[in-house]
């Protein structure tokens, strides 16, 4: 029986007419770009996060553009993350003209490690009047930017206290992790801002592209929303922003969805409750190791597992659909070779790369689907005994 990564379709069949009368409402009043629908959707899911202020835009690669422009990152600064993510986290940084700078993981959460941001600062950057800066290239060392993988806050506590230490803004990459919780906190809540993304396979999915941010400065939230329309109020332009509105049909959308969401994540814990139960005792199989002060809402369920890449053929071939995130960690990618690091910068980064294996773990996952995907990995290593 094959079994799908993610089958969408079984979401939305029992929201289908609640999601055409939002087409047949933009349709009626031709409002396709903001509008009423954005406002309730904004409001909706301010409440739902916990901050003061959301501000919807076009993708979630859109939302960390405007983050860092609005916390005062300009061409030249350098900007902390992890190589171990989705692309978008690095990159929005170069679309920014500044320059990232990696720090390594730890192997357990795949999060930002702490000591590692700590250990960098330390041996890197010193203060002076104009902020922190890196003693290595003269850079400013403007913001940092944790990310919440796989639906796991990254340790805020720590992370927090580091950045306000050093003077950085600290932007939360939430775009896995919308629900997710740090000490009973919502992602988004935690640093300068919050971004996330609604493309249509994250938790919280769109029907195209979508993102926002969350914040509780009502400065910064009212600059947001100058920046995702050319940076300016009306025909007048304080600075340069982009265009990065969200369409008012995805905001429809995504507040008919977010009225569902908590039941969705109730069957992804259940589900990866399942699994963790099923493969416990295997040595060959690491199942996700969720710190105790965090309530992860698997936007992936990630094993690390002994011969990756024959269990991946072996899935692919009984037609269970699982997927590598990431394969190739981001200091070692071509178009950031100019940065200078090689393999053995970032192990912990570099391991994660070749021993992940995401699992199906959307909530509508039947009993029968999740023993099938089971007994596949237990199958696998079987026959790899008997050899
Ligand atoms: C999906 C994702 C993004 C980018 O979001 P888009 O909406 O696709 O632009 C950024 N960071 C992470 C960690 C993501 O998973």
């Amino acid at each position: 029986m094959p079994v799908p990564l993610l089958d969408i379709n079984r979401q939305h069949a029992p929201m289908l007419a609640d999601l055409r009368r939002v087409l047949d409402e933009a349709l009626s009043t031709s409002r396709f770009i903001k509008g009423p629908a954005l406002d309730s959707f904004e409001s909706a899911f301010t409440s739902y996060c916990g901050t003061s202020r959301a501000v919807g835009c076009a993708s979630g690669t859109d939302a960390l553009i405007l983050a860092l422009q609005a916390c005062g990152v300009v061409p030249g600064d350098e900007v902390v993350t992890i190589p171990f993510t989705f692309f978008a986290t690095a990159g929005s940084i170069v679309r920014c003209g500044a320059v990232p700078v990696f720090v390594d993981i730890l192997p357990d959460t795949f999060d930002m490690s702490p000591a590692a941001l700590a250990a960098w600062l330390a041996a890197n950057c010193e203060r002076t009047d104009g902020g922190t800066v890196d003693r290595r290239s003269g850079a400013r060392v403007s913001a940092v930017i944790p990310v919440d993988l796989f639906g796991q806050i990254a340790d805020m506590d720590a992370l927090e206290a580091l950045a306000r230490d050093w003077g950085l803004a600290l932007v939360e990459d939430a775009c896995q992790s919308v629900g997710a919780t740090w000490c009973g906190r919502k992602a988004g809540a935690f640093g300068r801002v919050g971004c996330f993304s609604f493309f249509p396979s994250k938790n919280l999915g769109a029907l195209g592209d979508a993102g926002a941010l969350t914040t509780d400065d009502q400065a910064l939230a009212d600059r947001l929303v100058r920046l995702r329309e050319h940076g300016g109020q009306g025909y007048y332009h304080s600075e340069v922003g982009t265009n990065s509105r969200m369409d008012a049909l995805q905001a429809g959308f995504l507040s008919v969805k977010l009225a569902r969401l908590e039941e969705w994540h109730a069957g992804r814990r259940r589900n990866a409750a399942f699994y963790d139960t099923a493969f416990a005792g295997m040595p060959e199989v690491v199942t996700p190791v969720i710190d105790s002060r965090a309530g992860s809402i698997y936007n992936q369920y990630t094993i690390r597992a002994k011969d990756r890449d024959g269990l991946l053929a072996h899935l692919r071939a009984a037609g269970i659909g699982c997927a590598v995130y990431y394969p190739l960690p981001l200091h070692l990618q071509e178009c950031f070779a100019g940065l200078g690091c090689g393999r053995g910068d970032f192990p912990a980064s570099e391991q994660a790369s070749a021993e992940v294996l995401s699992l199906p773990v959307f909530g509508e996952l039947t009993e029968g689907e999740l023993r099938e995907v089971v007994d596949s990995v237990k199958g696998f290593y079987t026959a790899r005994h008997q050899c």
